[in-house]
């Protein structure tokens, strides 16, 4: 600690005999409580219980001197020093966004921090409370998986489809780059059921999916989101996304797609068939507004791919 004049010494001194006045009185009840318990001044820790210990996982002698923001992700290290500067001015309790813990790597942990002034005299101290968060953020998680995932096929539904798109679209418009939306339907997929079984059907679905990923690892790398833009958006529809391509590009995407789910062949049971689908394709346009005007042409498109004899990708 810098102490820089027999002021800051006594105030150093002062905080520091309550820190051990608080730990004698107090000190068993801190380390049973299930909360984290720090006491921080600016430049360190002072005192940590036995559960901050735990979630840190380091020992009380390591914890102290060393900074509560040593903890925090690089992504959100600014937002936190920023509000653990605040929690020394502020008389209300301040939230730190979550923190993701890397002290277990193998599970990570979860916390919620809530820094608060405490009215000691001498050098001016935060208490920070440490909440462990992860059983929570699980839950979280799997509610948002199926929330946006469909069940059968394990990509995204509809749901997220809507709501990712509109805001891709809207950026694209912003930005004014390039957006292309492919939308495809298996054909003659009823027939597949009548004949094969819907079980197989549901094989043929799920292997859409394979067929996406083992194709367009490469192709569409060069959008920096190269994950999440296939969605199951009907029984047999999908749409796929793609930021910053042209119609051009898009067109090379979706042929190589409907070549490869042509040339896959689905294994059932002792089942062995393929499908093929028909694609509709379109691109953002100077005088688009929303996502629904290129659902509308994609779905043009995919009804004249239907009319004009299926297995075949049309533009609008
Ligand atoms: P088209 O080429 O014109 O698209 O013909 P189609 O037979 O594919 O179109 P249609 O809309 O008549 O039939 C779609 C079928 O998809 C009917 C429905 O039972 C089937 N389907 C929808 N969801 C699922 C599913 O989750 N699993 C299976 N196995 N079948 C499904
Ligand atoms: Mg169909
Ligand atoms: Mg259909």
């Amino acid at each position: 600690m810098f102490i820089d004049d027999d002021e800051g010494t006594d105030d150093a001194l002062l905080t520091h005999q309550t820190l051990i006045d608080t730990q004698e009185r107090l000190g068993a009840l801190l380390d049973l409580m299930p909360t984290g318990l720090i006491i921080h001044q600016m430049q360190g820790i002072l005192y940590a219980n036995q559960q901050a210990c735990f979630l840190l996982n380091e020992s009380e002698e390591s914890l102290i001197g060393k900074h509560i923001l040593d903890f925090t992700g690089d992504d959100i290290r600014d937002t936190c020093s920023e509000l653990f500067m605040s929690s020394f001015v502020e008389d209300h309790p301040i939230q730190f966004p979550q923190i993701k813990l890397s002290t277990y790597p193998e599970e990570p942990r979860f916390i919620k921090v809530t820094a608060g002034r405490l009215p000691w005299e001498g050098t001016s101290v935060v208490q920070l409370l440490l909440e462990d968060i992860t059983e929570l953020k699980i839950k979280a998680d799997e509610l948002e998986n199926l929330t946006f995932h469909d069940v059968l096929t394990g990509t995204y539904n509809r749901r997220y489809f809507i709501e990712h798109a509109e805001k891709m679209v809207e950026k694209a418009i912003k930005d004014k780059s390039c957006f292309s939306l492919l939308i495809f339907d298996v054909d003659w997929f009823k027939k597949v059921n009548d004949t094969l079984g819907h079980l197989a059907g549901d094989e043929a679905l799920k292997s859409i999916i394979e067929v996406w990923h083992k194709n367009t690892r490469n192709i569409v790398d060069n959008t920096r989101d190269s994950d999440g833009k296939l969605a199951r958006i009907g029984g047999e529809e999908f749409a796929i996304l793609l930021p910053n391509l042209d119609m051009e590009k898009a067109k090379y995407v979706a042929e190589r797609i409907r070549k490869a789910i042509e040339e896959n062949i689905i294994e059932f049971e002792d089942l062995r068939f393929n499908i093929t689908a028909s694609f509709g394709l379109t691109e953002l346009r100077a005088d688009d507004v929303t996502l629904d005007d290129l659902i509308r042409r994609a779905d043009i498109a995919l009804y004249r791919a239907k009319e004009q004899g299926r297995n075949r990708v049309e533009c609008e």
